[in-house]
């Protein structure tokens, strides 16, 4: 028997219309949202759901109702220069601040769930957040990544210990023992996921340099499996990403230089293969051959082999939040995907799939019963991705309550 107020029925929401809910789409749909529980109470076809008066409906012709979209690779650096040197010394209350408006940008775009892998502050942004300080996207933070000596974020122009204090984002460990020690410390801060460089990137210019150990990232992964939460290793090249995948990781980030050897054990291990596209597209072109070849490859070769494959291709933008790569146009990142997966499959791999790839069950779903993040925008995205542009986003639910200004 229902008991509920007036006021608490007014705070639920009827949304009718195209529904898109995580894997595949229904014409004429109903979706009721309770925004006292921030759950999706039902769904389904008109007629099947039961409608109360008090319900505030939403109902727009030409408009998509879709689970809230996840980027799984962010960064808030809050700089505007980019670059290690940018990132390693703008002061820490600016980038926060510079920050908080990059998430509350991002939730208005449509963006209810981020994965941030390596950010100074992550774990702080995360906390007030989820406490209600700001409107923000969920924020599963890494805290610090987790790098060798020299790593990708070890600024080389500075002496070691200057460098190593003014590093944006890592811990720098050495050896199975250190290694678990940083986990623990990222467990201690309150991170959700332990990020991993198995390799160099292109941060430090120049060739992309292996990194951890084999015997390194066995502990890593196993201290942070440990402690129940999961590790996403940055790698590029062939060497690398057979040390993180042999030694048990959970996502491989950027994956650059994918062979069918690496992807048949990335696909026999249900490992997420996160391709960061966009990050290349931004990135400005280089004198490096072998840098450009590299990323030339990653969109002909590497894309087919997770095609042919099957791998399960996570949407993650590796947007970090400067000059060159600004929060905001994530979506871009699913437009890119969408170009080798098609639609749909980009689709999933922003809503249902990389739930899953953050270890929230319970989200990217439009399913009775899954977290109310919910979002409607203009047009129709299985048709064409520019749907999921900011401009395209109309209302946003996050855990059941509407975002201002949508
Ligand atoms: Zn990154």
């Amino acid at each position: 028997m229902s008991c509920k107020t007036k006021r608490e029925a007014d705070l639920e929401y009827l949304l009718e219309g195209r529904v898109f809910d995580g894997q595949s789409l229904h014409e004429n749909w109903i979706v009721r949202i309770d925004s006292i529980t921030g759950k999706i109470v039902g769904s389904g076809e008109r007629g099947s759901i039961e409608e109360k008066r008090g319900q505030k409906i939403i109902e727009q012709r030409d408009t998509t109702i879709l689970p809230g979209l996840i980027d799984t690779h962010v960064h808030f650096f809050g700089s505007i220069g980019s670059g290690i040197n940018e990132w390693a010394t703008t002061p820490d209350a600016l980038a926060v601040l510079r920050s908080v408006s990059d998430l509350h940008r991002l939730l208005r775009a449509g963006f209810t769930s981020v994965r941030e892998l390596g950010t100074k502050s992550g774990v702080f942004l995360a906390k007030a957040a989820e406490e209600g300080h700001f409107e923000s996207p969920r924020i599963i933070s890494c805290s610090r990544a987790l790098a060798q000596t020299g790593g990708d974020d070890d600024p080389p122009s500075y002496p070691l210990e200057i460098g190593q204090a003014l590093a944006s984002y890592s811990y720098f460990c050495d050896g199975p023992w250190e290694c678990r020690r940083a986990v623990r410390k990222v467990v201690r801060d309150g991170g959700k996921v332990v990020k991993l460089y198995a390799s160099g990137g292109f941060a430090q210019g120049g060739k992309v340099r292996l990194q951890f150990t084999t015997e390194e990232i066995r502990a890593i992964v196993d201290e942070a499996h440990r402690s129940g939460i999961k590790v996403a290793a940055h790698a590029y090249g062939e060497e690398a990403l057979l040390n993180a995948i042999n030694a048990g990781v959970d996502s491989i980030e950027h994956g650059l230089g994918l062979t069918p050897k690496t992807a048949r054990i990335i696909k026999d291990r249900g490992i997420f293969y996160v391709p960061t596209l966009v990050t290349y597209r931004k990135l400005k072109p280089s004198t490096n051959t072998a840098r450009e070849k590299m990323i030339a490859r990653h969109f002909r070769e590497d894309m087919e082999l997770a095609k042919r494959y099957s791998l399960k291709v996570t949407m993650g933008s590796d947007i970090v939040g400067d000059e060159n790569r600004p929060h905001g146009r994530n979506y871009e990142e699913i437009a890119e995907e969408a170009q080798f997966l098609g639609n749909r499959e980009a689709l999933v791999a922003a809503t249902s799939r990389a739930a899953e790839c953050l270890d929230l069950p319970m989200v990217g779903r439009i399913r009775e019963g899954f977290e109310a993040d919910v979002i409607i925008v203009r047009g129709n995205p299985l048709k064409d991705v520019e749907a999921l542009a900011p401009e395209k986003v109309l209302h946003v639910f996050k855990s059941g309550k509407l975002t201002s200004n949508s």
